[in-house]
């Protein structure tokens, strides 16, 4: 059945993927990006050339105005939503806790814990049956770190990740009986630009051998989660936690 989703941080990465696999799918995909309009514009070229639809905004989730103006221009251009992913996300370079700048805590905290929670409120706005949306699913992108911790490189994102888990379940109750399932990933070591972001653009490989599967994993691979967890096919999902990790 076709479908319209939004997805944050769709340019690059893990979004993008979803992106591209929910056109596959033929549904319109309406994503936001926080800068790199190249990205995001090459990547609507790439959707309408598999005949699909699709839209990106400049936005940052951290911005109310902006988050709520992604909604709004995904209901504009297609319609009522039927699942949205929360995946906008950042690291910084790895560094003890107790070397973090303040600067950077709040910037962490802003984009990838406040962030999620501004997406998923407006997620549940316009899925919830309770406010005249249709129901739906919403995929929250979590990480590994969550469990594990990320000693010596970067708790302040692990803490962040592990605010998601709990958002995913706290979410999945409140909007069960509302017609909405909830839930969340978990990637593992993947292979995107994330990792030049933190300072350390050869991370997933470096790491890779150490994972039980011996790899990185491809965004396409947590994309194929993301896409599954949203479609009919996981119609009895919610609250799950699904970790994507090769066995890390
Ligand atoms: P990525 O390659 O760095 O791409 C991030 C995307 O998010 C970009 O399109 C970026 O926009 C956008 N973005 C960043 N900050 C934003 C903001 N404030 N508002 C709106 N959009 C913003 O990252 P990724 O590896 O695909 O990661 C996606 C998600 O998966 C994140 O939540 C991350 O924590 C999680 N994750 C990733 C891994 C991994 O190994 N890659 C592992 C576990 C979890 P621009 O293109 O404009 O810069």
């Amino acid at each position: 059945m076709s479908k319209t989703i939004i997805i944050t941080g769709g340019g690059r990465g893990i979004g993008r993927a979803c992106a591209v696999l929910a056109a596959k799918r033929g549904w319109s995909v309406a994503f936001n990006y926080r800068s790199n309009k190249p990205a995001a514009d090459a990547l609507v070229a790439e959707i309408e050339a598999l005949g699909g639809k699709a839209i990106g905004i400049q936005g940052d989730v951290s911005n109310e105005a902006e988050t709520q103006a992604l909604f709004a221009v995904a209901r504009a251009a297609f319609g009522a939503i039927d699942g949205v992913i929360i995946n906008a996300g950042i690291v910084a370079p790895g560094a003890q806790v107790a070397d973090m700048s303040f600067e950077r805590l709040q910037t962490m905290i802003n984009i990838n814990v406040l962030g999620a929670l501004l997406t998923a409120r407006e997620a549940a706005r316009a899925l919830s049956t309770k406010r005249n949306g249709k129901g739906g699913a919403i995929v929250v992108m979590s990480s590994a770190a969550a469990r594990l911790g990320s000693p010596g490189e970067y708790v302040d994102y692990a803490a962040t990740k592990g605010a998601m888990d709990t958002m995913t379940i706290g979410l999945a109750k409140e909007l069960g009986p509302e017609g909405v399932r909830v839930n969340a990933i978990r990637p593992g070591l993947i292979d995107t630009e994330i990792h030049a972001s933190g300072g350390q653009p050869d991370r997933a490989f470096a790491l890779g051998p150490t994972v039980p599967l011996g790899r990185p994993g491809q965004a396409e691979e947590v994309a194929a989660a993301a896409i599954w967890l949203l479609s009919d096919d996981a119609s009895y999902v919610t609250g799950a936690v699904l970790d994507v990790t090769g066995g890390r």
